[in-house]
């Protein structure tokens, strides 16, 4: 069966507003393809604020009986989701990998990940504790008890379609707050499967709702839940200038905002490190959806004495990856999510080789495959004058850089505006303890690839963003403290 005979059943190409599908007030649609062929999936409605506004106009009427419910009803509403999300795995994966070009078991795997956030909130829901402060004055009760923060707009990007928006969704509804959301105009067929499968499981009408919009159109859809005063929170994964865009927008609102905005993570091999487990540890972290994710290592730095033997390891094992369509069970690397993501690839590889780099592997696009995909490259000698250095690549490029001491090391490591993940191989216990304090970044790998958990906090510092997702301390950003003084007790 072919990717999209697999996907049909959960194909939906119009807006769920108050619990209904309906296309675009304005009756517009734009094409969604397939960056493996460039063929049509599907026409999507094309949103505009009208359709914006309609959503928040549902997701205010509901508002009010979402946050009375129990929070154990909530969890169980959840908990029905979870299992909807997992009993349509095998459809949800080949929607995934049909739109955005991931390989099939890529795709399973994001479902499960996704899927994960939505039991791990289903189950913390239950769990949002107040506080009884201890008395200060006679006859005075002083308390602390969490609100939802009320109507939440999640505005998500096209690498992870499914697990981006489950784990926006899952801590709002958790929180007691509904939903006005935007997938991304690459791949928001799964986002809109997602919101069935939430109405299927018992979400009632106007707790979720999800528009679609091509570029053009999100940018006034969007602006009209940055203007709305009823709109109380902005939770959003994408770039550093449209998170920056969006906090000065909402500014006029005084919205609460999460922000997971772009890395440009580094990766720092020591020579006391274990060289196999650093290159495999680097090999998942960097290739992981052909290198578009926005915690994958983007500069790596190898101490000088193992430099040449990691380089040729390395070399090997990257030269060996199968590039090809999420079709065939042997790809490891997909298509690239469109034509300007190849082209920002090539350009990087271009101005590295200009400025010094050498070619270790690849570095060229396989057009025999489709205008799409890139060869997974490795360079070395790379330097910070390389636009590679100071820009993310978000593709399946591998730039290696030389150090001489420690200090070095994490200073080049540092020196970014972002600060999203950090990542570092060493066997000495000393000094893992003095570069885990020392790496400015949200999350820190050690010795380790593959961070994500729904049990840990995700986010960054610096100009990657505020607010932390998954783990004890995601739902924080939907909640409000309410302080509670009640007087005349004695
Ligand atoms: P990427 O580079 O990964 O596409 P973007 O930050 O451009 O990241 O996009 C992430 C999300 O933000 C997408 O859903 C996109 O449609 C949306 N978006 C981009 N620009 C704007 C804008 N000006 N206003 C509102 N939403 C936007």
């Amino acid at each position: 069966m072919s990717l999209e005979q697999q996907a049909r059943p959960l194909i939906r190409a119009d807006n769920f507003i108050d619990g209904r599908w309906v296309a675009a007030q304005s009756g517009k649609r734009f094409v969604v393809t397939d960056p493996a062929t460039g063929e049509c999936i599907a026409e999507v409605a094309d949103s505009g604020p009208q359709d914006a506004r309609a959503a928040t106009d549902a997701a205010a009427r509901a508002l009010p009986q979402w946050r009375a419910r129990l929070p154990t009803e909530r969890a169980a509403v959840l908990h029905r989701w979870h299992a909807l999300i997992l009993a349509n795995q095998d459809a949800l994966a080949a929607l995934i990998s049909l739109e955005q070009g991931k390989p099939l078991a890529e795709g399973r795997g994001e479902v499960a990940y996704g899927a994960s956030y939505v039991a791990w909130f289903a189950d913390e829901a239950t769990r949002i504790y107040g506080d009884l402060i201890p008395q200060r004055q006679r006859g005075k009760k002083m308390s602390a008890v969490k609100e939802p923060i009320g109507i939440v707009a999640a505005i998500t990007p096209w690498n992870f379609p499914l697990a981006m928006i489950a784990r926006k969704i899952a801590p709002a509804l958790a929180a007691g707050c509904t939903v006005v959301g935007k997938p991304a105009e690459d791949t928001p067929l799964t986002a809109l499967a997602l919101v069935q499968l939430a109405h299927e499981a018992g979400v009632p009408a106007g707790v979720l709702n999800l528009i679609a919009s091509s570029r053009e159109s999100a940018v006034e859809a969007v602006a009209d839940w940055l203007g709305d005063s009823r709109v109380r929170k902005i939770t959003f994964t994408g770039s550093t200038p449209v998170g920056k865009y969006l906090a000065r927008e909402s500014a006029g609102t005084l919205k609460k905002l999460s922000l997971e905005l772009g890395g440009n993570a580094p990766f720092i091999v020591f020579d006391d490190a274990d060289l196999d487990a650093a290159v495999e540890g680097l090999l998942a972290a960097k290739l992981r959806n052909g290198g578009q994710t926005c915690v994958c290592p983007n500069r790596v730095y190898v101490q000088d004495r193992i430099y040449d033997r990691f380089a040729a390891r390395l070399r090997d094992r990257v030269a060996a990856l199968r590039v090809g369509p999420a079709t065939d069970d042997a790809s490891q690397i997909g298509p690239m999510i469109n034509l300007r993501a190849v082209d920002k690839i090539a350009r990087h590889v271009e101005d590295a080789l200009a400025n010094g780099a050498t070619l270790l592997t690849g570095g060229r696009r396989l057009t025999e495959l489709g205008p799409n995909y890139y060869a997974p490259t490795v360079l070395g000698d790379a330097s910070s004058k390389m636009a590679l250095c100071g820009e993310e690549t978000f593709g399946p490029v591998v730039p290696l850089f030389r150090f001489d001491t420690e200090q070095q090391a994490v200073d080049a490591a540092n020196d970014t505006p972002f600060g999203l993940a950090a990542y570092f191989y060493s066997e000495n216990p000393r000094r893992i303890e003095r570069v885990s304090r020392a790496l400015e970044a949200g999350i820190v790998g050690i010795n380790e690839g593959a961070l994500s958990s729904e049990a840990a906090p995700f986010g960054g510092v610096k100009e990657s963003g505020y607010g932390r997702e998954g783990s004890k301390y995601g739902l924080d950003d939907y909640l409000s403290i309410k302080y509670l003084c009640q007087g005349g007790l004695e």
